[in-house]
């Protein structure tokens, strides 16, 4: 641990990672962190990460004074030297290149007034191209949301899920990545007699728990989706008063669900069609059906597409507006709900209304006391798009708590296009990797170092509360951040906050859903949006009368199978990235905890016997993993837990990269790249 004479107090904060949105707190005792009695950790139980949460608080990489570039070197200055030197580095690519030369990314690892006032600060300068890694992981998700319920988020509450007769689990592994969430809702819906269907290529500890397995093949979730439509409407299973009521287009859906062959569709997503059809009505029949997804089903390059067939089996089956039912994403970081409710979103203003919108435009100006002309009307580039652009028409990045150089897609790419920029402002808790290619580094602070709050899964905003002053000359983001704004934009006065509060205040009243929340109100638990002015309270069930766009019905869309992007050889293998209950993201906080490195420090490649004995490998043999794109290595697991054809890896690793291997070809709706479908060469490096 770190050396310095900080004094730790203990205040109810909350997890850095999953988007569960578990209370934690430091420990006196134990001298690390622990659960308190939170709104979703109700009993105050944590998973291994929440545990390790305080290692990162307490670390001696913690950057502790900013760093500037000096002979190709990141040397040690003060904040005034730093701060300048960003300053003239953006204002002169403003000055000869335009505010859209500028790209900023927000986190989905910090507070809603963080995000709040970097947004605010990007669009003041005359650029919507502000965006959150949000973008990497359920944009889709929040795309297809949007386009038919009028709500990109969660539509039930995590309580619901306990009511659940029957779970279809796509694309997500819970007792593994939120954990939380499986063993206090989801168990609790099993014990109680629910039926939970899982679709992931690989048998996971969320398997174990299940039903039915069907095991996908990755790429083709949906035929798989359309199949089990097809069972619902051959079968005579719609939910026909729900659909007169609340859906248009069921003939013209029946008549496509009628011309597929099942048998075909099913052959073509790896799954046998008697367990397709065991899904599909175990899923129709239940009285409340909810569907959690994940990031198996987001993460392609028709993720926005296959979200659509998904909803399409919610809508014919009925189980959307009641208790137990809906579509639930499971968010990923701790605060990836509220970056976007808050408007760091390059299409978005603050509570999801189009930067393209005038009468948006002029409502969020009016908050901010300027002009509505002031605010860029034309959408900004998306987080890879902007990668992709970065030395051409970007020449200047900020970025906030995140690690592109690990975890987009393409990372040699990647690496070439952060050091293409002029200038890279990075500002994070370690030299991340990233961090290796800036020009400025601003050391940032800790969850346990910050005020503010953080909105979870299931729209419940949550209080963060300092247990700790920042390390050394570290300071607090928000600070950090209303100073960068103030100088960059030339507009002090809307960046001088009396602390978050002050922020929160002023974010309620530029985004309508969490019109009606304060600090007071959120001080006795949580708040859940959509919260609008005057309410007594959140609201769990969305959708109940009305879709949250005000329309009583909505369309059933018919989707057709898109072949992923990679093209695989007959030599190639499949690769499939995900997480493990360890580790998280980039590696980035994780493989800085001793004890969660002990837990799991190899990274290791799943691969199924039959192909290990094809490609003479072993288990615990060093494998090489490349492709066009790049390389790296692993040791093997040989386990039948993967499909034939499939091979999983993590990316948490710091170094070799999954993400070398992983394609960047963008989803045309939502601009989330393929990371679930990658075509790999498997080789072996040494055998023990
Ligand atoms: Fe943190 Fe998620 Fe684990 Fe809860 S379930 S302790 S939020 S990582």
């Amino acid at each position: 641990s770190d050396s310095d004479d900080r004094e730790f107090t203990p205040a109810e904060s909350v997890c850095p990672f999953c988007g569960v949105g578990c209370g934690i707190r430091y420990d006196p005792d134990s001298g690390g962190a622990r659960g308190w009695r939170g709104p979703v950790n109700t009993k105050g139980e944590v998973c291994p990460k929440g545990v390790a949460a305080w290692d990162v608080v307490d670390h001696p990489d913690r950057l502790t004074a900013p760093l500037v570039r000096e002979d190709g070197d990141l040397v040690e200055t003060t904040w005034d030297d730093a701060l300048d030197r960003v300053e003239s580095a953006f204002g002169s690519v403003v000055a000869e290149h335009g505010p859209d030369a500028v790209s900023v990314f927000a986190s989905s690892n910090c507070t809603n007034e963080e995000n709040y006032v970097l947004q605010k600060c990007a669009r003041l300068l005359g650029t919507n191209n502000v965006d959150n890694c949000a973008r990497l992981c359920h944009s889709s998700t929040v795309a297809a949301m949007r386009d038919r319920f009028g709500a990109g988020a969660a539509t039930n509450s995590l309580d619901d899920l306990r009511e659940a007769d029957a779970l279809l689990v796509v694309g997500a592994n819970p007792a593994e990545n939120h954990p939380v969430i499986f063993r206090s809702y989801i168990l609790p819906a099993l014990r109680a007699g629910a039926t939970m269907i899982h679709v992931d290529p690989r048998e996971t500890a969320t398997t174990a728990g299940a039903d039915v397995h069907l095991q996908v093949r990755p790429g083709y979730d949906i035929s798989l989706l359309n199949a089990l439509a097809a069972v619902v409407v051959g079968d005579g299973l719609v939910d026909e008063a729900f659909c007169a009521d609340r859906v248009d287009g069921l003939a013209a859906f029946e008549r496509f669900a009628a011309g597929l062959d099942v048998d075909e569709e099913a052959a073509r997503a790896g799954v046998d069609t008697a367990d397709i059809r065991a899904a599909a009505h175990a899923y129709a029949t239940a009285d409340r059906a909810a569907i959690v997804t994940g990031m198996g089903v987001s993460q392609h390059h028709y993720g926005t597409a296959t979200v659509h067939a998904l909803l399409n089996l919610a809508l014919l089956t009925g189980n959307v507006g009641r208790r137990g039912t809906g579509v639930n994403p499971l968010r990923g970081q701790n605060n990836v709900q509220g970056a976007s409710d808050v408007g760091a979103l390059p299409d978005r203003l603050p509570g999801g209304r189009p930067v393209t919108d005038p009468d948006a435009r002029a409502a969020v100006a009016d908050v901010w006391g300027v002009a509505p002309d002031d605010l860029p009307a034309d959408p900004g580039l998306t987080e890879v798009e902007a990668t992709h652009a970065f030395g051409d028409d970007v020449r200047a990045a900020f970025v906030l708590g995140e690690n592109p150089a690990v975890t987009e897609p393409n990372a040699g790419r990647v690496a070439d296009a952060l050091d293409a920029l002029e200038c890279l402002v990075v500002q994070d808790l370690f030299r991340t990797e990233t961090a290796d290619h800036a020009d400025v580094v601003l050391p940032g602070s800790a969850w346990a170092e910050r005020g503010g709050t953080v909105t979870n899964t299931d729209r419940q905003v949550i209080r963060m509360r300092p247990n700790a002053a920042p390390p050394a000359d570290a300071r607090r983001d928000l600070d950090v951040l209303c100073d960068l704004g103030a100088r960059l934009t030339g507009r002090p006065e809307a960046f001088d906050y009396d602390g978050p509060e002050a922020v929160f205040e002023e974010l309620t009243a530029a985004t309508p859903p969490y019109a009606g929340m304060s600090y007071a109100g959120i001080d006795t638990g949580s708040q859940r949006w959509p919260f609008p002015a005057g309410a007594d309270e959140g609201t769990a069930v969305l959708h109940r009368t009305t879709f949250a766009n005000g329309n009583r019905r909505t369309p059933l869309r018919v989707v057709d199978h898109v072949d992923p992007a990679d093209a695989v050889g007959d030599d190639d293998l499949v690769l499939t990235t995900g997480r493990v209950i360890e580790h998280f993201n980039s590696g980035a906080l994780t493989r800085r905890s001793d004890r969660l490195v002990r837990m799991r420090g190899d990274e290791t490649l799943q691969i199924h016997p039959d192909d290990a004995e094809v490609l003479g490998v072993a288990d615990g043999d060093q494998v090489r993993i490349e492709n066009d794109r790049g390389r790296t290595t692993a040791v093997a697991e040989v386990t039948p837990a993967v499909r034939p054809g499939t091979v999983f890896a993590t990316f948490h690793t710091l170094a070799p990269l999954a993400n070398a291997l992983t394609g960047d070809t963008l989803d045309p709706v939502a601009k989330i790249p393929e990371y679930k479908h990658s075509a790999v060469r498997v080789r072996v490096v040494t055998t023990d």
